[in-house]
């Protein structure tokens, strides 16, 4: 798999060729504060220990307190974690909220695991990174595979340790525990309403034909949202396959399938088709919605979307967006489609430390303005170097952290 850390790297050496940013600050920008490997010795159910690999990327705190996710999946590695961290530091930059760029992970499929384990493992994983965490350094949240519960269990348990009453170091927590109404569906509402503000502009119809890769958090909570605004899912996709109908999915009675079957082959009112099917099947709106490198040199050339809605980190590597900006498919990226999620993450923590509560119409209608403003200011900036979206976003994003170190 390519290294999602050089992708980044890549990506920032093309801006720098079209924006002269110095090569201090992008020297600064090509390597995190630190980066920190820990080892977490879990007692298992049958009375055994095991190891377990933990990280956390502190990126950049130019803008506020590092933030971001910690995943659990088989294959995180450091590479990915730095990678994520980096694009973080952009991604709150883009959005315009007072925080820095950070990310976390286990290398641990979380399914082989029982929920005390589970639980032992998210508690030591605050334990060994407690000293650098708090409200005002270092703020983490879920991303794949944790859940409102687990950042419960990692806020229990850092409280514990230092005492910190505000709940504020940690965001993603559920409702009754300190989280902010809104964050469940939070990145695939501001992936939606980025994709709004932008749709004229980018000649796409007012009812848009769209396919999801991803059936999770973000896949799940845009599908929904698409929908319930008149466009239509024609396919949409989990890790095993997925579906496909040109009239539009039912959503809900999928969900329901997937309940039932454990899979979504085999739905009544769909097609199956495979993943990489999926990638280029003709739509308006493709938004990938799971993982890094999905479209590569190797399938670029045939995807038939006329834009990408980039929900996943990720999902693009270099090579094909090039190959993608010369087909003249817009690609929507990353660090501002799915800045929703980051940016109610920072409404949680702001409640937090205010001991207030907002209700979900409150946090929606502050995530409204700031998306479009996040959305126009990126198109105008691609339009004024002439460029793509991605380079355009990582502009806006530069130029504020590059102001702010000023
Ligand atoms: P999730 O664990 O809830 O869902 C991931 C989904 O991807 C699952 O449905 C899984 O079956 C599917 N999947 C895995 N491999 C796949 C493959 N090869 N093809 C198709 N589907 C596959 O995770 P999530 O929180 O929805 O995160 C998805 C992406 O969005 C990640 O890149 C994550 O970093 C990014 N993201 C998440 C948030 C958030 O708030 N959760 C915020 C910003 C970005």
């Amino acid at each position: 798999m390519q290294n999602p850390f050089q992708n980044g790297m890549s990506q920032l050496d093309k801006v720098a060729k079209i924006k002269d940013f110095g090569n201090e600050f992008i020297m600064r920008l090509r390597e995190p504060d630190r980066d920190i490997k820990v080892s977490i010795p879990v007692k298992m159910d049958d009375g055994s220990i095991k190891i377990f690999e933990g990280y956390r990327v502190e990126y950049n705190n130019a803008l506020g307190p590092y933030k971001g996710g910690i995943r659990y999946h088989k294959d995180t590695e450091i590479n990915e974690v730095k990678a994520l961290a980096f694009w973080m530091t952009l991604k709150c930059a883009v959005a315009g909220i007072p925080m820095g760029g950070g990310k976390g992970g286990i290398a641990v499929d979380p399914k082989e695991l029982s929920k005390g384990e589970l639980e032992r493992l998210s508690r030591g994983w605050v334990r060994r990174f407690a000293d650098i965490l708090g409200p005002k350094k270092d703020v983490p949240a879920p991303d794949v595979n944790t859940t409102p519960e687990i950042m419960a269990w990692m806020a229990d348990e850092y409280a514990k340790i230092t005492g910190d009453e505000t709940g504020a170091t940690f965001t993603g927590k559920p409702l009754d525990k300190g989280g902010s109404a809104g964050r469940g569906p939070a990145t695939g509402l501001g992936g939606f309403y980025v994709f709004n503000s932008l749709r004229a502009q980018l000649g796409l119809p007012e009812k848009c034909s769209v396919v999801v890769q991803g059936f999770g958090n973000v896949g799940l909570n845009a599908a929904q949202i698409f929908i319930e605004n008149g466009h239509k899912i024609i396919a949409i996709s989990d890790s095993k396959g997925g579906t496909y109908n040109e009239n539009g999915l039912d959503i809900e009675k999928l969900i329901e399938h997937k309940k039932k079957t454990g899979s979504l082959a085999d739905f009544e009112n769909g097609k199956n088709l495979t993943n990489k099917e999926l990638l280029e099947t003709l739509c308006d709106v493709l938004v990938p919605a799971a993982f890094e490198n999905q479209i590569t040199e190797a399938n670029a050339g045939k995807v038939s979307a006329k834009v990408i809605l980039e929900l996943a980190n990720g999902p693009i590597t270099p090579e094909a967006d090039e190959i993608l900006f010369k087909k003249g498919i817009p690609v929507i990226p990353d660090i501002l489609a799915n800045s929703g999620g980051v940016t109610v993450s920072y409404f949680e923590w702001d409640q937090n430390l205010k001991d207030e509560h907002w209700s979900e119409k409150e946090v929606f209608d502050k995530l409204l303005p700031m998306m479009n403003d996040a959305a126009q200011k990126t198109f105008k900036k691609a339009k004024e170097y002439s460029t793509d979206l991605r380079r355009g976003a990582f502009i806006v994003a530069l130029e504020r952290i590059q102001e702010k170190i000023k």
